[in-house]
């Protein structure tokens, strides 16, 4: 269900295509094997790439290699094809330096391994080891930063360096768009809601920043569309180098995926037997156990890194609240985190000097905080010893304890800089990406939940997760109430893979407007909000039981979701154009089933709408039908509804 079914590869004269349930990506034999084709099935399905992909050393490229040694192996879930000969020249002379070029595919990624090994080593004016040309049309680009230099002050004074995207639309003219002296953790090439690619380097960053003085990671708008090329400049290239990164596909379906009503608890104490049934009744069908913290300032919460969670009396309270879950018919994970792990632990004790990730070659350990008291946890690098402990913890809790998956939060790719892991800066990826793929494997029908909440995506997860979590933050107007759902970061609509889900951030406030508002945006974004329901006097109701009877807030909202099975549609959010509203405060987004479709409308202000029409573009959907026009009643003040249409349309117009 989560993987792609198997890979074929198809062999046609000098062409060889890797065929999966969800993209297509062709190498060709005399072009040195390298990549020139991307589709993704169920958007454009159109070429992606306006060049081929393929490493250049002065006047030698890999692509100019016309007899290459081509291997094909196939395993379960996994092809690997690989390419070896000479960097030549354009008249397909070969130079001195000989490569090696392996692509694993996984149903989630693709692995690029290129390993250069030259006799004497070679003194060159630019080496550019890859090149990722993205066809027009394109409307965003997400950039990975990880030049410190221009690091972003969110918690830099607490954490120290941390990857923060730059997310933003592409020019429309030709331009340099980015350029960082360091290799960047990821880059991405969209178009919005739709389709695109994800560039993600491996953990070893060090091997690409040791290779020259003269470094340019550069990403440009072209007339073709947009280009991402490391430039090492001036450099002498030694005997053997190996560098690696990552191709992150979206796994876009034709139709959705089934998608959760989710809140998160505490266990001091866990919920009530009536408090599942009320939830239950609402259409909640996750429950999560967030509860790395106490909301009510005990000591007594699951601390990071902690197995078994709490002492034998609490235990059996767990084992009643799980089995209390499952007999409504609702799933149940626990919170986890890829890099923290806290102090009060025995793993702690034992491993920390060896795990600790330190922000500055010899820096010491660096903690998260906890605004309410002392921290978290200690910062653990998922490229040590840390992420096996946190895989067994991990296995533990559904083996042992009955879980039905698990919630990853902290997932995303951090420093590090302790060369008891590897020999310079890296980054956990490799760490964080090995243990999701395991565990995917080995629980293929398990409930995995990923929190990427900052400014920061990884298409990997969206690939891989039964649920995005997002929009933790947002960056326009310095704060979390953007005016349309357009104005989200892409994270919200990212390739169309869903499904998202939101952190209450995006409509929290003493102010019940923000809830409102934020709900009618979350409607549009498509994405069902999970709540904290111990929290409801953040959001201004006196006890659970108003929050959960509040005809317009999040349990509600959850009871509409409910109802839909959101497997039968394709959604494309506001920022594609599939669905336009004939009037600005009214928002619209659409759902497009076989037969039927569902319209979400919202009103984005304080005051009541009059009647109008929306229209919606078939010619652009996985439908690929007529214009239709769909009515819209007068809308109250914030209001957001469902409404369904046929896709099929009348007789008389055939
Ligand atoms: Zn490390």
């Amino acid at each position: 269900v989560k993987a792609q079914k198997n890979f074929k590869t198809v062999v046609a004269g000098d062409k060889i295509a890797v065929v999966g349930e969800f993209w297509t990506v062709r190498h060709q034999r005399t072009r040195g094997g390298c990549v020139t084709g991307i589709q993704i099935h169920h958007g454009s399905n159109i070429n992606l790439l306006s060049q081929v992909s393929a490493a250049v050393v002065d006047h030698w490229s890999e692509a100019h290699e016309r007899h290459p040694v081509i291997r094909i192996k196939r395993s379960a879930d996994q092809v690997e094809v690989s390419a070896s000969g000479h960097l030549c020249d354009r008249n397909g002379q070969p130079g001195p330096i000989h490569y090696r070029h392996i692509y694993r595919y996984t149903p989630w990624s693709i692995k690029h391994e290129l390993t250069l090994t030259i006799a004497k080593p070679v003194t060159a004016r630019r080496f550019c080891p890859t090149t990722i040309a993205f066809a027009a049309p394109v409307t965003h680009y997400v950039w990975g930063t990880s030049d410190f230099v221009k690091a972003k002050p969110r918690y830099m004074h607490i954490i120290g360096p941390h990857y923060d995207d730059v997310m933003a639309e592409v020019p429309d003219r030709p331009a340099v768009i980015q350029d960082d002296a360091a290799r960047l953790w990821s880059v991405a090439f969209i178009r919005r809601g739709m389709e695109g690619i994800q560039w993600c380097g491996d953990s070893h960053a060090y091997a690409w920043n040791a290779l020259g003085a003269r470094r340019s990671f550069r990403l440009a708008r072209t007339r073709t569309g947009i280009v991402f090329e490391p430039r090492l400049e001036s450099l002498t290239l030694p005997h053997k180098l190996t560098l690696g990164w990552y191709w992150v596909l979206p796994n876009v379906r034709r139709l959705g995926r089934r998608r959760f009503n989710e809140v998160a608890v505490q266990t001091n104490p866990f919920p009530s037997d009536q408090m599942l049934d009320t939830w239950h009744r609402r259409g909640v069908d996750l429950v999560r156990i967030h509860n790395d913290e106490d909301g009510f300032r005990s000591n007594d919460y699951w601390h990071d890194g902690q197995h078994p969670p709490f002492g034998p009396a609490k235990m059996k309270q767990l084992a009643k609240f799980i089995s209390a879950c499952h007999q409504r018919g609702m799933k149940i994970v626990p919170y986890f985190s890829g890099w923290e792990l806290s102090p009060d632990t025995r793993l702690f004790a034992r491993h920390a000097d060896e795990w600790f990730a330190p922000s500055q070659p010899g820096g010491k350990k660096r903690y998260s905080p906890n605004a309410g008291a002392g921290v978290y946890g200690g910062l653990m690098c998922p490229d040590s010893g840390w992420i096996n402990a946190l895989e067994r913890n991990i296995r533990a809790a559904i083996d042992e304890l009955g879980f039905d998956g698990f919630y990853l939060d902290w997932s995303s790719p951090l420093p590090c800089f302790n060369e008891r892991h590897l020999p310079g800066e890296h980054n956990g990826i490799d760490g964080l990406h090995g243990m999701l793929m395991r565990l995917r494997r080995r629980y293929p029908d398990k409930h995995i939940s990923i929190h990427s909440g900052g400014q920061i995506m990884w298409l990997f997860h969206h690939n891989l997760a039964d649920q995005y979590v997002t929009l933790e933050e947002g960056k326009k107007q310095g704060g979390f109430t953007p005016q349309t759902p357009t104005e989200y970061p892409v994270t919200a609509d990212y390739m169309g893979v869903g499904p998202a889900s939101a952190v209450p951030d995006i409509y929290r406030g003493t102010d019940r407007t923000n809830l409102y508002r934020g709900l009618v945006h979350a409607a549009l974004l498509g994405v069902p909000p999970y709540t904290y329901v111990h929290r409801y006097h953040d959001f201004g109701y006196a006890d659970w039981r108003a929050e959960a009877n509040d005809p317009c807030g999040v349990l509600a909202m959850m009871a509409k979701y409910a109802r839909v099975d959101w497997s039968k549609y394709h959604f494309y959010s506001a920022s594609t154009g599939v669905a336009q509203s004939a009037r600005a405060a009214v928002g619209v987004a659409v759902y497009i089933g076989e037969k039927d479709g569902i319209l979400v409308v919202g009103n984005l202000r304080g005051q009541p709408t009059a009647p109008t029409w929306a229209s919606v573009h078939l010619a652009e959907t996985c439908m690929r039908g007529e214009k239709i026009t769909v009515p819209i009643p007068a809308l109250k003040a914030w209001e957001w509804q469902f409404i369904r249409f046929s896709t099929r349309p009348p007789m008389h117009r055939r």
